[in-house]
């Protein structure tokens, strides 16, 4: 059986409500394939039972405008209840998905697995295009690809950012204007550990101290801020091969970020 478009085709799995850094992907895919597809589909098996699935932000007829600009050939918008028609067989990638945003959000990475892999199947890609802002899915999917022999290529790329250094993402905007203030102090953080690792990883520990009790004082509830190895994202003392990844709450919004060490593309 074929897929959505023929045997060249670039696709970019998205939840909807476009920015910048879902409109790079899909440029990406439009630049190195024949077909380019995008999908937007709120996916519910990723989201736990007391996080935003209701309010998740959605304009769809704005997000389709977007892609067409985008040269998107095929934008693939499924219902829940035709990607979902009964309880789904559920795919579990392991290790990989134990801490971090795995050990916060139980079951999360199930749900990601799941949905990528359906859709892998449905669309059928050549290479598919995510973004290291969501670096634990990242190396999830890539693991996942791996484990059960997926023939698909996958492309990773740069973090789009506003210019003040806040990460580009879809729940920006429920912060609120204060909040919106103070949101770029997460990668100020994160650029600032990475230049004093430069110098010397030996007082690490009392820096990522010092950057979690500035950063809590002004308002952020951190959830986490280490520095992992890109292997097993385990807490890592070197700085091969390795990621500073922080998560925290402002508000009630909860923001992910990282900086990417000396690390293969
Ligand atoms: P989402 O709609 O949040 O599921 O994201 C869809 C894809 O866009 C995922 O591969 C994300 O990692 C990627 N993405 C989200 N935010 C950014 C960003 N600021 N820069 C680059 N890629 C991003």
């Amino acid at each position: 059986m074929a897929g959505l478009g023929g045997d060249d085709l670039g696709f970019v799995p998205t939840m909807g409500a476009f920015h910048a850094g879902h409109i790079a992907l899909m440029e990406e895919a439009r630049k190195h394939h024949q077909i380019a597809c995008v999908s937007l589909f709120v996916n519910p098996l990723q989201f736990g039972p007391t996080e935003d699935l209701a309010k998740y932000p959605r304009d769809e007829t704005r997000d389709f405008a977007l892609a067409d600009r985008a040269g998107m050939d095929i934008m693939f918008c499924p219902t829940t209840d035709e990607v979902y028609p009964r309880e789904s067989t559920t795919v579990h990638v392991p290790v990989l998905t134990d801490r971090l945003e795995g050990k916060t959000r139980p079951g999360h990475f199930d749900g990601v697995a799941t949905i990528v892999a359906k859709l892998f199947n449905i669309v059928r890609p050549k290479t598919a295009y995510f973004g290291w802002k969501d670096l634990q899915q990242c190396l999830v999917i890539r693991r996942m690809v791996a484990d059960l022999n997926m023939n698909v290529e996958l492309s990773f790329h740069e973090t789009v950012r506003e210019p003040d250094g806040l990460a580009m993402s879809s729940r920006n905007v429920y912060l609120s204007p204060e909040e919106r203030s103070l949101a770029p102090l997460l990668y100020k953080a994160l650029t600032d550990l990475a230049e004093q690792l430069r110098k010397s990883s030996e007082t690490f520990n009392g820096m990522i101290e010092q950057a979690t009790r500035e950063l809590t004082k002004v308002g952020f509830e951190i959830d986490y801020l280490e520095l992992v190895s890109m292997r097993d994202l385990h807490p890592t003392p070197t700085t091969e091969d390795a990621a500073i990844v922080v998560a925290a709450k402002l508000g009630k919004t909860r923001l992910i970020d990282n900086f990417r060490l000396n690390s293969k593309p």
